[in-house]
């Protein structure tokens, strides 16, 4: 069975103070509570290790935003998988469409990316999407072939199973333009779709398909609801943890 999964993309929001505060109460509210999914907060570099350390781990999954496309050296500024992975933190998001846009991320830096990040043991969340002229011009399917086909058709079935997707249009990320959950539902079964013609349909079928892009305590439910639909990567809502606690609570 494929796991249910809520994370959390702080993006660059939160001072070191702020983050500890909204990670630990985050903790708090989950305290006395069994979660019906995967609970992560994606945090940005300087925050990993100290949120890390104040909450519990089992319970709260913590992720990077980005790792290098480079194992070590003389890369000033850059953070690899390596460090990432030392702090505590299991998963890095990669391929995020604002990476993508502003940072020129291209199908093979990311391939390069997923590959360090699972060669040290993280499990990537992979950010795919189309714009909204692509939506509007039906070619949204085929974008986000393109983009797993770029990055990902390279793995071995073993290491694709250890991917998680987060299926995010564009034009929904932080617009509070939600796609419909009929919307969701028909491009996430397609991608498991594209990914049972790669592998074998268990592949497929095990991999967790989550959906980003203006989710918040108002249509999480509904969004989740859908069988292809396996959780959220959630931004501005998962900046409060009155805003984040009902979208982990709509499983
Ligand atoms: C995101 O950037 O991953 C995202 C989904 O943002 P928001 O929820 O704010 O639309």
């Amino acid at each position: 069975m494929r796991k249910k999964i809520v994370a959390g993309n702080w993006k660059m929001n939160t001072t070191l103070q702020e983050g500890l505060a909204l990670a630990k109460g985050l903790n708090e509210a989950l305290k006395d509570k069994t979660p019906k999914c995967d609970v992560i907060v994606g945090t940005p570099f300087t925050h990993l290790a100290c949120v890390a350390d104040a909450i519990d781990t089992n319970k709260i999954g913590v992720a990077a935003q980005n790792c290098a496309d480079h194992e070590k050296g003389a890369y000033t500024g850059e953070v690899s998988a390596a460090m990432v992975a030392s702090t505590g933190a299991k998963y890095v998001i990669l391929g995020h469409s604002e990476r993508r846009q502003y940072y020129g991320e291209t199908a093979e830096i990311l391939k390069t990316k997923v590959n360090l990040a699972l060669a040290n043991g993280l499990t990537p969340i992979f950010c795919i999407g189309e714009v909204l002229e692509e939506r509007e011009a039906g070619k949204h399917f085929d974008v986000v072939d393109e983009q797993i086909k770029g990055s990902l058709f390279d793995l071995s079935a073993e290491d694709f199973g250890k991917i998680v997707i987060a299926y995010e249009p564009v034009w929904a990320i932080g617009t509070g333009k939600t796609a419909t959950a009929d919307q969701a539902q028909e491009i996430h079964a397609h991608i498991r779709k594209t990914i049972a013609s790669k592998y074998e349909q268990t592949i497929a079928d095990n991999c967790s398909i989550l959906y980003g892009g203006s989710m918040n305590a108002g249509n999480a439910k509904e969004l989740v609801s859908k069988p292809d639909v396996d959780g959220g990567l959630i931004g501005g809502a998962s900046l409060s943890v009155e805003n984040f606690m009902p979208i982990v609570e709509a499983f």
